[in-house]
């Protein structure tokens, strides 16, 4: 018999278990982690998606509101904002602020107008992403560090006009290793080559893990929420001793249901003891051709004790399987909403 490629193994499992997903989330939910505009849906996102029927579905899921992060200001926020408006309120906007003029005589000032502009409006949190340390570059043109002075004004800013940063750190470690036969994301790497960030002139890992805990102790009037689970999914004892150290941390889930439902015990005791930090997200886009099977995977993940089911990553990150952590309906309340709730005054 010829032996087979790693992509052509597709074992079926023949455990017998039931499915106990239920019909709907057992509370209302925020998803404070979706992207409905250009940063994943490119530029033409407009003509992608109609929102009202966006809105329609994801209510029909249990949803009572979705934030949209993105790295919009000035005109392309307005535009979004136009097109979000057919929904009344359903999606809120978390836009970003233009650091390209960073080092310069205004850019401070640039920081302080645009921060306060959005505070004075209907802004609720700003978003940053990965591509400050990954892309941007420091005016002498080194990395973009998250803990140099030249993001200072940023996060100092933010602290000061009482709006939370969401922010996404890096990537998961094995987008950091070489790409070989022990790497656990081989096949997603193999697939897409771009999502690899082990080359020279860029933060690795770990370097990436001492910024962040940097920019946290530096600020600590500003408000964090470390997407993807605090950047370390994969090390919940570590995000659990920095949300223990950095009373400003909370992180959200979105997209690292894979991480967490494959170490559920410990994933279980690291969502009761952080209860009350720790926030519902997704990274839904409109290119998700099921809402309604991604968001049941979320709730058959939070509520249920089920085992060895897929996880809506699975085509394209690690392929293994995970199991429910049967939460608490006190904790789902928080997770699902209340924490958004509270922390974003939503
Ligand atoms: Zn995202």
């Amino acid at each position: 018999m010829r032996r087979l490629y790693v992509d052509e193994f597709h074992p079926v499992a023949q455990l017998r278990l039931g499915n106990h997903t239920p019909v709907a989330p057992c509370f209302p939910v925020i998803d404070m982690h979706g992207h409905m505009g250009p940063m994943l849906l490119g530029e033409d996102y407009g003509e992608r998606y109609d929102t009202a029927r966006q809105a329609e579905l994801l209510r029909a899921c249990g949803l009572e509101k979705l934030v949209s992060l993105e790295l919009v200001w000035g005109e392309s926020y307005r535009r979004l904002q136009n097109k979000l408006a057919e929904a009344d309120g359903f999606f809120q906007i978390f836009p970003s602020i233009d650091v390209s003029g960073i080092g310069s005589p205004g850019f401070e000032k640039h920081v302080y107008h645009t921060l306060l502009s959005y505070r004075n409006s209907e802004v609720r949190g700003i978003k940053l992403w990965k591509n400050l340390t990954l892309s941007c570059r420091a005016p002498d043109g080194s990395v973009l560090r998250l803990d140099s002075k030249w993001l200072a004004p940023v996060f100092a800013y933010a602290g000061e006009l009482g709006l939370p940063i969401v922010i996404h750190v890096g990537d998961p470690p094995p987008f950091f290793q070489p790409n070989g036969p022990d790497n656990e994301y081989y096949q997603c790497l193999t697939q897409h080559p771009e999502w690899s960030f082990y080359r020279p002139g860029i933060p690795g890992f770990a370097e990436h893990l001492e910024m962040q805990e940097k920019m946290l102790a530096n600020h600590p009037d500003t408000v964090f929420v470390i997407a993807h689970v605090g950047s370390y999914s994969e090390d919940l004892q570590t995000v659990s001793r920095w949300l223990q150290t950095y009373p400003n941390m909370h992180v959200d889930i979105a997209a690292r249901i894979d991480q967490l439902g494959r170490q559920p015990y410990t994933a279980r005791d690291f969502l009761i003891r952080h209860q009350d930090r720790i926030l519902f997200g997704s990274d839904y886009t409109p290119d998700i051709a099921d809402p309604g099977g991604f968001y049941a995977i979320h709730t058959r993940f939070l509520e249920t004790t089920d085992e060895y089911f897929d996880h809506p990553f699975a085509g394209f990150l690690g392929g293994w399987k995970i199991y429910g952590v049967g939460l608490a309906e006190g904790v789902l309340r928080k997770i699902y909403r209340d924490n958004a709730k509270q922390l974003f005054n939503l």
